[in-house]
């Protein structure tokens, strides 16, 4: 559950950051010429801003992370809960119901397709 709460949290992060700054942008165009303090005001502000959500960026993915390896030390899937088979040489580990996989560092892996389709194809076809 909290590793599904940061997940989405980290998923939509980048694009809620994106969309504050454009409206900072807005704003300090507009107070240009109102107000021009304000929008040399704004333009500091959005420097220092930008770091400190770089950094709470980060902060969320490490915590993302951590939860997903609490979860995979349990032998449970972070995404669905059901129990997952043995790591593989690397430490990964796929889910056999939800398909989500995860490295040892708890950082979700991108789909293996080729792997996936062959396993969809059957056992006598040759994985390319
Ligand atoms: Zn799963």
């Amino acid at each position: 559950m909290l590793y599904r709460v940061l997940h989405a949290a980290n998923e939509w992060y980048g694009l809620a950051v994106f969309w504050l700054f454009v409206t900072a942008f807005i704003a300090a165009l507009t107070m240009i010429f109102i107000f021009p303090f304000a929008s040399l005001l704004l333009v500091f502000l959005g420097v220092f801003a930008l770091l400190g959500a770089v950094m709470i960026g980060k902060v969320l993915g490490a915590a993302e992370r951590g939860a997903a390896r609490s979860s995979l030390r349990r032998h449970a899937c972070p995404q669905c809960g059901s129990s997952l088979p043995p790591a593989d040489d690397a430490g990964g580990q796929r889910c056999e119901t939800c398909g989500g996989a995860f490295c040892a560092s708890g950082a979700p892996q991108p789909a293996d397709h080729a792997r996936l389709d062959a396993e969809a194809a059957g056992p006598d076809q040759p994985a390319t």
